[in-house]
């Protein structure tokens, strides 16, 4: 059976697997991220390349270590970013470093969805179109499963009133989710999960901050690269709303480019008056979210960009004028391979007793609780 692997990208390992165990192929995870990872991939990547690109790299390499891999499974893109070019450039880098392993670099069909599937059936060993649509269906479920689960975490964990008990469901769900294989397992796990968690005990009395998270596709769906974010904030006590969710990005991708080619319209109509161009990666949603948060009355917005990311690098020169004319406080991350969880984690409470005091304040000065837990 062809082996194949796939870098991390948050939970997308779980509709990734299904996807390729039912077209027939094994798939080799790579080993959870970690410092060692990120030292590995920076090692070997260009200084200046984007910390996704180091990262990626440093997960092949660590199963290229321990397994013989016959194919890497990569996204690729055109645009205006460096995307474009990660899984051309990441093959000639390992093979330079004695790593013999062929790249399959998958883009988005756009108008030519039929050149794909004709690339793609070829190492496929299931590849009727009956076997690949129940695989991509299959798929599809799980990575809608896993998105409806972690919005409703990120609304009850700032509730809860056991620590950690979202947390220790969200686990359970995920582990359960990637094990099953039938469509029916599947949903009754989801519906299960779901159950269980709405059935948290949680303080009806208590009014989260409500903070939307944007930024990179990577940095936002990585959670061991961008610290937990979402827990963390969720343990302090505010309810995330984020703006990326993996099967969104996919549909958008793989559907509305094809079927509806001007999709951004809305985004573009958004950040209208703060950026008028399509800049690559998700610039364009980064302005186009931070106005709709502004409008929606969140309480603040925190952006997350890897180190020389260019999309984001612009968008965040739009982010102050943005805060100036509609008033919505936002808070950019940048992370590279040095950032550490100390450091984040202050600058996340500073920004949340910002937010609370400046609540307070609107409130006419009434003394709200800080939402701190810590
Ligand atoms: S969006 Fe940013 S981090 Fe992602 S590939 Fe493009 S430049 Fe790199």
């Amino acid at each position: 059976m062809l082996k194949v692997t796939i870098p991390h990208l948050g939970n997308s390992y779980i509709p990734l697997s299904a996807l390729f165990r039912e077209v027939g192929l094994e798939v080799i995870l790579p080993p959870p991220i970690s410092q060692e990872t990120i030292a590995l991939g920076a090692k070997l990547a260009p200084e200046f390349a984007c910390l996704p690109f180091k990262i990626n790299l440093g997960n092949f390499v660590e199963t290229l270590r321990s397994q013989t891999i016959d194919l890497i499974f990569m996204a690729g893109g055109v645009g205006p970013c460096r995307f474009g070019y990660y899984g051309q450039l990441q093959q000639e880098i390992l093979r330079a470093n004695g790593y013999q392993v062929d790249f399959l670099i998958l883009e988005a069909p756009k108008t030519h969805p039929r050149e794909l599937w004709e690339k793609l059936k070829k190492y496929l060993p299931k590849h009727r179109l009956t076997d690949f649509s129940r695989a991509l269906s299959y798929a599809w479920q799980k990575a809608k499963a896993v998105d409806t689960f972690d919005t409703l975490a990120n609304q009850i964990r700032p509730l809860e009133k056991k620590p950690g008990a979202t947390s220790r469901l969200q686990k359970k769900f995920y582990h359960a989710l990637n094990a099953a294989v039938l469509h029916k397992d599947i949903k009754k796990i989801v519906n299960n999960a779901l159950q269980e968690l709405s059935s948290l005990s949680v303080k009806t009395e208590f009014k989260p901050l409500k903070i939307v998270l944007l930024g990179e596709i990577y940095m936002v769906l990585e959670s061991q690269v961008n610290f937990k974010i979402e827990e963390t904030l969720g343990n302090m006590g505010v309810e995330v709303k984020r703006t990326i969710h993996f099967s969104e990005w996919v549909f958008e991708h793989l559907l509305l480019s094809i079927v509806k080619p001007n999709w951004r319209q809305k985004q573009f109509l958004l950040a209208k008056s703060y950026l008028d161009n399509f800049v690559g990666g998700h610039g364009l949603e980064t302005v186009a979210h931070t106005v709709d948060a502004a409008v929606n009355n969140y309480h603040g917005v925190v952006e997350l960009a890897p180190f020389t990311c260019m999309p984001e690098i612009v968008a965040m020169q739009a982010l102050p004028a943005i805060t100036k004319d509609l008033g919505i406080p936002v808070l950019p991350l940048i992370i590279d391979e040095h950032s550490g969880e100390a450091g984040i984690r202050t600058r996340l409470e500073a920004f949340v007793d910002m937010l609370a005091y400046r609540r307070s304040r609107s409130r006419g000065g009434e003394l709200l609780e800080v939402v701190s837990r810590n």
